[in-house]
């Protein structure tokens, strides 16, 4: 019989390491530089207060698992988590009610159709298909048990908060003009709800899911955060454990089919990484046992994505070695447009 010892599969589920801590220092500056003069693509304003973000923000953060931070630009500057709150959720969720009763309630494939679609649910027979668009993460956030919405949240904002390592606190006013103009998203509740796929109360559970878009974060923050599931659910700065091994797994997974909304397909074709980004301008990319990048940029490509984000996150990509796909590190290609 063919035997396999413990110590060769372990070395075998390694995905390599990054480059010294001073090349990532120089090439984490060098993706800045190439791209904080791009001023591609508009800031999203149908929820008002993002409107208001300033264009030429950009910061870009690597923290490795080590709990290195490897950093550029606006790496502290505040924007509110929005969409990439979605992967951090869904890894709570998985983590207290277990993998199949998501997979069986919310789905992991991409819906092909934008974040916010009513059409996808009614062409699916009300499955949100998979957790990272809108109807998918309130059905999430509502699925995570608790004895009432705001015992909900508290364990929301716990796990949200261990995922950063630190407390993070509600930006009042983002959640107040988020909460007075999100009747799309009460919209897929309660439909959500008449296809009996939501067991909580719809407009409770908008409002935990508004809560949690409303977190006031840094590209640093989004970097400790996705490094975090770059760990196998342990926080490299803090040390604590926020979700199992194959939780972080699971997510990982789910991020690579459906993190970047419709595009999903062409940027894991062209960077090859798990990834998640949100309306504001933030974008998380995890290199499963190395690290991850934290990028924040408000201006969005057509489908929502931070398009200073991208192009840093593909380049970094190619100059890191970070493609799960590739077999050699490096990848002299040109940049994608
Ligand atoms: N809170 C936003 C919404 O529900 C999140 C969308 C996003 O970041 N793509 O529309």
């Amino acid at each position: 019989m063919f035997e396999v010892r413990l110590d060769d599969v372990h070395q075998r589920a390694a995905t390599g390491v990054l480059p010294p801590d001073l090349l990532v220092d120089d090439l984490i500056r060098d993706a800045h530089r190439r791209y904080a003069t791009d001023d591609e693509g508009v800031v999203a304003d149908y929820i008002p207060i993002l409107g208001r973000a300033e264009p030429s923000d950009f910061g870009l953060a690597l923290v490795d698992v080590a709990g290195h931070a490897h950093e550029a630009g606006d790496v502290q500057r505040r924007f509110s988590l929005q969409s990439v709150s979605k992967a951090f959720v869904f890894a709570l969720a998985c983590e207290r009610i277990g993998h199949a009763a998501v997979h069986a309630n919310v789905g992991v494939n991409n819906t092909g159709l934008p974040f916010n679609s009513v059409i996808a649910l009614e062409l699916n027979d009300g499955s949100p298909m998979n957790p990272m668009v809108n109807a998918g993460a309130i059905a999430t956030t509502a699925m995570i048990p608790a004895g009432s919405a705001e015992a909900r949240w508290d364990i929301v904002l716990d796990g949200l908060s261990a995922f950063a390592g630190r407390e993070l606190a509600l930006d009042e006013e983002v959640y107040e003009s988020e909460s007075v103009t999100n009747h799309r998203n009460r919209a897929i509740a309660a439909l959500l709800q008449s296809y009996g796929r939501l067991d909580e109360d719809p407009l409770e559970s908008v409002d935990v899911y508004t809560r949690q878009c409303s977190l006031a974060v840094t590209a640093h923050d989004l970097a400790v955060m996705g490094a975090t599931l770059a760990d196998g659910g342990v926080n490299p700065v803090t040390g604590h454990r926020v979700v199992a091994a194959d939780v972080a797994r699971d997510t990982l997974a789910v991020l690579a089919t459906t993190g970047m909304y419709e595009t999903s397909g062409e940027w894991l074709y062209e960077i090859g990484l798990p990834a998640k980004s949100g309306v504001s301008g933030g974008i998380v990319a995890i290199a499963p046992g190395k690290g991850a990048v934290g990028a924040y940029s408000p201006r969005l490509d057509a489908a929502g994505n931070s398009v200073r984000g991208q192009r840093a996150c593909a380049h970094l990509s190619r100059s890191l070695g970070l493609n799960l796909f590739a077999s050699v590190a490096r990848d002299e290609r040109e940049e994608i447009g």
